[in-house]
């Protein structure tokens, strides 16, 4: 990359090199369509402020001008950012139908309220329901002049092929143990913590930030295994383990709701009523907020299961023989796994019951997540690798 200038915004995203060095070279003659493609917490929502600033900053994306601060806020007046309000983006009634297709696409043809490019985003665009996709691929078949769309998502898979062919993709693979742990340890963090939560976390910067700074943030996998002990029983424990994991869920919900309220407290007045001069913050907040929490359960289970997943995965590496402690994920727990090899076709039947209820759970138009629950706890009930949990 040493015969490229790469803009001072965009060097600043973390642990990606390849998307750095591509999207310097984009800026100079961008594309009409990119789609930004990795899991969460992989840094796509930072390369797309980045890549936006460099477009509409006057001086190539210094990252200290007013244009850049504004658009490293995704508050630049050029940048129109869509992201689901509810579980999907929706085609919407018209144009005035805030955070649809129809919303964006009406003001894709609209000429930008300062001069220089038009930044239009798509959050989360696997979200798009059918009809959404299709007035958005119109949109990128008739590409307005002056505007680039960056798409992101974690799943490109399901984006429509028509879409996808019309979008550069841009990678932004999970982030590497020893960058993860690294940006941890700088910020002060133990460095085993930080390796654990690393792991746990499988690339995810955020995530695993928060369960290496967070007592609580552990719980979830103390939750997980009891449940799975409590399923090796039989399967009417496997029934209350499933509802065991249900009830933690709702807690964590009612915990987050308690810490989200007094977010907003600073901008209330005695009677618990936003100050006129914050109506606006504190109604995004507020909007946020309800996202967050709509999402909290599920949230909560898929941690859990992760833990599972990673749990068993570790049964199989040490069934494998030999020491392999550098490949484990619970590095904290060597205790609960050492106890008897396993058998790594159990194991990997129990990872593949798991991964196979993420799934399921991930898809939130499947509404009876107690219900995925149980059927993974009674298929977990009738293998012995999770017998050895309940001994450990
Ligand atoms: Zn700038």
């Amino acid at each position: 990359m040493s015969d490229l200038e790469v803009p001072p915004v965009i060097r600043d995203v973390p642990g990606q090199e390849h998307a750095v060095g591509f999207l310097a070279r984009a800026v100079a003659h961008p594309s009409h369509a990119y789609l930004f493609a990795g899991p969460e917490g992989s840094g796509k929502r930072l390369g797309m402020r980045a890549f936006a600033a460099a477009l509409l900053c006057p001086y190539g994306g210094c990252g200290e001008c007013r244009s850049c601060r504004l658009t490293m806020g995704e508050r630049h007046p050029n940048m129109l950012i869509l992201e689901p309000a509810g579980p999907d983006i929706l085609v919407g009634k018209d144009a005035g139908d805030q955070n649809t297709a129809r919303w964006l696409a009406s003001r894709a043809y609209l000429t930008p309220p300062e001069a220089g490019w038009k930044v239009m985003v798509v959050l989360q665009a696997d979200r798009m329901r059918m009809e959404a996709a299709d007035v958005l691929l119109k949109v990128l078949e008739e590409p307005p002049a002056g505007t680039v769309f960056v798409l992101l998502s974690a799943r490109p898979d399901d984006l429509p092929d028509t879409i996808r062919s019309r979008c550069q993709e841009v990678g932004f693979p999970p982030l590497s143990e020893e960058f993860v742990v690294q940006t941890l340890v700088r910020e002060g963090l133990d460095e085993d913590r930080a390796r654990l939560a690393s792991r746990l976390a499988g690339g995810n910067v955020g995530r695993a930030r928060r369960l290496a700074r967070d007592e609580g943030a552990l719980a979830f996998r103390r939750v997980a295994l009891e449940a799975a002990a409590r399923a090796a029983q039989g399967p009417a424990p496997a029934l209350a383990a499933a509802e065991a994991v249900v009830a933690a869920s709702r807690e964590f919900q009612a915990r987050l709701a308690v810490e989200l309220e007094e977010e907003l407290e600073p901008f209330l007045d005695e009677r618990g009523r936003p100050e006129e001069a914050f109506r606006g913050v504190v109604r995004r907040l507020e909007e946020q907020h309800h996202r967050r929490l709509r999402r909290a359960q599920r949230e909560f289970y898929d941690w859990c299961l992760l833990s599972l997943s990673a749990y068993f995965r570790d049964a199989a590496v040490l069934a494998s023989g030999e020491d392999q402690t550098d490949l484990l994920i619970n590095l904290d727990r060597p205790g609960d796994l050492g106890r008897r090899p396993a058998d790594v076709a159990e194991a990997a039947l129990a990872m593949g019951a798991v991964e196979e209820a993420r799934a399921d759970l991930a898809d939130e138009t499947n509404l009876n997540a107690r219900l995925i629950l149980e059927r993974l706890f009674l298929r977990l009930s009738s293998l012995a690798v999770v017998g050895d949990l309940s001994r450990a």
